[in-house]
């Protein structure tokens, strides 16, 4: 069974920020199965029973979820032009849940959803550094010194990329097209299209294969399937 701190249990309830949960702690207005619990970061059970003063809280279970987002979906929550979201996709769980960071409306691939909005906090800080990797088809074939220079880093919206791996999965010399895998750490806004464009390349198809370890195994577009316990723990 799985063990939380109380602290994070009552914020992720709602009741409070974790800062004034554990206030509310330490003030012994938190009993954890019927005992008052002061010590701050004394770690529950799911399924423990627990109240602030004296009404217990409601603990929504956490989930999340491994995506194939298909292409012509807006990853938001609603879209104002009516378009299909990609919570559209989740009608039939009985949890709202949000998507990981963003994938534009044209790109395909792998999207984690969840309701857990701690591990989503998380996973989008830009410290926690999750590798991704994208396949791009892009226009035209790529120099040695443009390699170089996404592998280095290219400034696009004032920025400059972190290191970047290039691969070079197929080139089409006929169409003067190239497939190009990209692995990045970072998650700005169109980034995978802004580099390739930053060295002259504009991405005309883009998916995302990966996200940290997780890949889209045997998933087909539109499909999803929940993470473990113990694959959420390694995303962490
Ligand atoms: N980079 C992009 O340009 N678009 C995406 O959807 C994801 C990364």
């Amino acid at each position: 069974m799985a063990l939380e701190r109380l602290q994070k249990v009552i914020a992720e309830a709602g009741i409070a920020s974790r800062r004034k949960a554990e206030k509310m702690i330490v003030a012994g207005r938190v009993r954890v199965d019927g005992k008052i619990v002061t010590k701050l970061g004394t770690k529950v059970e799911t399924f423990s029973n627990i109240t602030v003063d004296g009404e217990p809280i409601e603990r929504e279970s956490l989930h999340t979820y491994l995506f194939y987002k298909p292409r012509g979906v807006v990853s938001t929550a609603s879209d104002n032009k009516g378009r299909k979201t990609v919570v559209d996709f989740f009608e039939d769980i009985p949890y709202r849940v949000y998507p990981v960071g963003r994938l534009d409306y044209d790109t395909s691939g792998l999207l984690l959803m969840t309701n857990d909005g701690e591990l989503a906090n998380l996973l989008m800080h830009p410290r926690h550094e999750v590798p991704k990797v994208y396949v791009a088809k892009i226009e035209g074939i790529l120099e040695p010194q443009q390699i170089k220079a996404l592998v280095n880093g290219v400034v696009f919206d004032k920025h400059k990329s972190a290191p970047a791996k290039v691969k070079i999965l197929k080139t089409n010399k006929r169409k003067n097209t190239q497939i190009v895998q990209l692995t990045i750490h970072e998650g700005h806004y169109h980034q995978v299209k802004k580099m390739f464009k930053a060295v002259g390349h504009p991405v005309q198809k883009l998916s995302r294969e990966r996200y940290a370890f997780l890949d889209l195994q045997s998933l087909t577009s539109g499909e999803y399937r929940e993470l473990s316990l113990k694959e959420v723990d390694r995303l962490k």
